[in-house]
């Protein structure tokens, strides 16, 4: 990086920083009536787009919960509304179950529920077991209504069903949801996508989208369809499912203004068919980075695109796309590849130490004993070339 550069970014730091820092939490939400509080600073403010069909005006970053929260008031939270953050993205097992608790919790005390956007999702995809997740989220968050609910990591395009359909119709009348969809993010994100486009009652899609799948063609096609029957397209995973590549970080971090975490949201912000990012941010500062880079409305440069290609296809052979059925039918059947693949990304890029940790010890025992597996065939059925057999030593030494 020129020493220039090296100045830019650094001011850029500051000032976002400066700008952060100088309004309290309480004051900022109208909670103190310190009327010799000085003038503050203009603060970033992230833009907003209209999320397809819900026609709801929402922020272009997310808070991803998928983290512990204070279970009383979670400052990040405040943090969030804030920066304009005002759509939470919650589920019934984030946070050990906690999640919807500690953001109810918030929501009372800040008597803010009416203003905020509330996700919640549950992997229970049945239509009677749906029903009874939506009646029990309402109860842990202590509100009367949400203003969506996706089934969770959604795998199979079946349960988008009639049946299913009648669900949510009646929760919509009864006033519990206001609008449904789904969270997809394994090898038939394309799939699922173009079967949403085709059924009017799907309002929105969160989907693992990131700067590694530009030139996937089947993947663009189905973007494009959802996109057209104007479903909200919320990606998430953007930072690419890739493990154990901090070597290839650093040359990208030196390529121009925005690090490597805000460069990738850019890239996704660029594609107008998406309407927000859901961001795990589990600190003030990666809070406030991703805030910056929303706020700013310059597009990456040139170098910074061109770099962000390289470290693409730097990383191939480091990223798991989630495709286990490819490698996967060329292994014991215990095997977890997609999912061990995802816990290393928890853990190296992530931050997310100690759930990653978990995550990988309540695998199946067999799933974690890779010594006698032959990964030769495996190998060569990744379409990425993902050296499996040295990934998934590595996550028995690193998480096990
Ligand atoms: S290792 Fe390769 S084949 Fe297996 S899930 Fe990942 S990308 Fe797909």
């Amino acid at each position: 990086m020129s020493a220039r550069n090296d100045r830019e970014l650094e001011l850029s730091r500051r000032q976002l920083l400066a700008g952060s820092a100088a309004v309290t939490l309480a004051a900022s939400l109208g909670l103190s009536d310190d009327a010799e509080a000085k003038p503050q600073k203009k603060r970033i403010h992230v833009p907003r787009r209209v999320l397809g069909k819900t026609k709801r005006s929402v922020p272009m970053l997310l808070m991803g919960q998928a983290m512990s929260l204070d279970p009383v008031f979670d400052p990040k939270l405040a943090e969030c509304l804030q920066l304009g953050i005002d759509y939470f993205d919650a589920a019934d097992c984030y946070g050990g179950g906690r999640n919807e608790l500690a953001l109810g919790s918030f929501l009372k005390r800040t008597k803010k529920r009416n203003s905020v956007f509330i996700t919640s999702k549950s992997d229970k995809h049945d239509p009677e077991g749906f029903e009874r997740a939506v009646d029990e989220s309402l109860r842990k968050l202590g509100t009367n209504y949400l203003d969506m609910f996706y089934l969770h990591g959604l795998k199979d395009a079946s349960h988008l069903s009639a049946k299913l359909a009648g669900a949510v119709d009646r929760l919509k009348k009864r006033g519990k949801i206001r609008h449904f969809g789904f969270s997809c993010h394994d090898h038939n994100v394309a799939e699922l996508l173009t079967r949403a486009a085709s059924l009017s009652w799907v309002e929105s899609v969160m989907f693992r989208y990131n700067f590694g799948q530009y030139g996937d063609r089947e993947l663009n096609k189905a973007i494009e369809a959802a996109a057209h029957a104007n479903i909200g397209l919320i990606a998430m995973k953007t930072q690419r499912s890739a493990a154990s590549f901090r070597g290839k970080w650093v040359p990208f971090t030196k390529a121009g203004q925005w690090n490597r975490q805000q460069a990738v949201l850019k890239a996704v912000w660029a594609d107008t068919r998406i309407t927000a990012v859901v961001s795990h941010m589990d600190t003030f500062g990666k809070l406030r980075e991703n805030a910056a880079a929303a706020a700013d409305k310059k597009g990456l440069s040139r170098r910074e695109i061109e770099e962000l290609g390289r470290y693409a296809a730097a990383t191939r052979a480091l990223t798991c796309d989630g495709c286990d059925h490819l490698c996967g039918a060329q292994l014991p059947a215990e095997m977890r590849v997609g999912e061990t693949m995802r816990y290393l990304m928890y853990h190296d890029v992530y931050g997310q130490q100690e759930t990653a940790r978990q995550l990988y010890r309540a695998l199946p025992e067999q799933a974690r004993n890779i010594e006698a597996v032959d990964f030769r065939q495996a190998l060569a059925a990744c379409p990425n070339a993902v050296d499996i057999a040295w990934h998934l030593r590595r996550a028995k030494q690193v998480l096990g």
